[in-house]
């Protein structure tokens, strides 16, 4: 029996391009059937039925006909707009990021339900307020753990022991995570790690949302982690996203109206 041509499921639209004269191309993240590729035909006529619903960031729940190439949208139903994110530049970029580190690190056709699951609590914690870097660094500590790349930050990534609270910690990404005082390190990817850093990493690996983001952390810390995070997962999988260019850009930019104000 031939698979049946028209099916629906849920989705996030994770990037997109424009196609030919008026259609466009999208990159979808499915609980199922995982990253997909679809093309919406005619979506950038005015005329298009579909045309202001198919917005990356948005749960939505489409109906699909299989295609030679691409499925094609036949229909869009929007689940949750997730409207707020989009607000802020830096929430909008936080956004961005996390969707292009779902699409690079999710195969096509690839049944995805937990990172699914994972970008959709995402954009709603986003979207409900919580700050961006907060979010970001929970997305990334517990895609590192879907990906089977989880940080060591407990023990010393290479005698075993348990870190105590009064040594001296290095951050070695090509090692997995947290060096003791006692080894000697690798010569080159070690940075130090100060305690309060390790703090806050293990933190994101055991608290839940609520607790995270009620956390009250000094900036000079939470940029030690995003720093950590930023070049453990550079070299896990080997690329830096384009979009935190696009996010540093932003809070750059934030940071230099706001010393303007004060
Ligand atoms: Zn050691």
């Amino acid at each position: 029996m031939p698979a049946p041509r028209r099916y629906a499921t849920d989705a996030i639209v994770l990037s997109r391009f424009d196609y030919g004269e008026a259609d466009r191309i999208l990159t979808l993240l499915t609980p199922a059937s995982g990253k997909i590729k679809a093309i919406a035909k005619g979506i950038r006529r005015q005329t298009s039925r579909i045309g202001g619903s198919l917005e990356p960031f948005a749960e939505l729940r489409l109906s699909l006909a299989h295609g030679r190439t691409f499925d094609v949208v036949t229909q869009v139903e929007v689940i949750h707009p997730w409207l707020r994110l989009r607000d802020d530049l830096v929430s909008f970029g936080t956004a961005s990021y996390m969707a292009e580190m779902a699409d690079k690190t999710q195969e096509e056709r690839h049944a995805a339900e937990s990172v699914y699951v994972l970008l959709k609590r995402g954009y709603e914690i986003l979207d409900a307020g919580m700050a961006p870097g907060r979010v970001a660094r929970w997305f990334e500590m517990h895609l590192a753990d879907e990906l089977g790349i989880r940080p060591e930050v407990d023990r010393c990534v290479e005698c075993g022991r348990l870190l105590g609270a009064d040594e001296r910690y290095r951050w070695v990404p090509p090692l997995g995570g947290v060096l003791c005082e006692r080894c000697p390190g690798p010569p080159h990817g070690v940075a130090a790690l100060s305690l309060e850093a390790l703090k806050l990493l293990k933190a994101y690996r055991r608290m839940d949302v609520e607790a995270l983001a009620a956390l009250r952390v000094r900036p000079d810390v939470e940029a030690e982690v995003e720093a950590a995070m930023r070049a453990f997962l550079a070299y896990m999988l080997d690329r830096s996203p384009r979009s935190l260019a696009f996010l540093d850009e932003v809070r750059a930019a934030d940071r230099a109206r706001s010393e303007v104000l004060t």
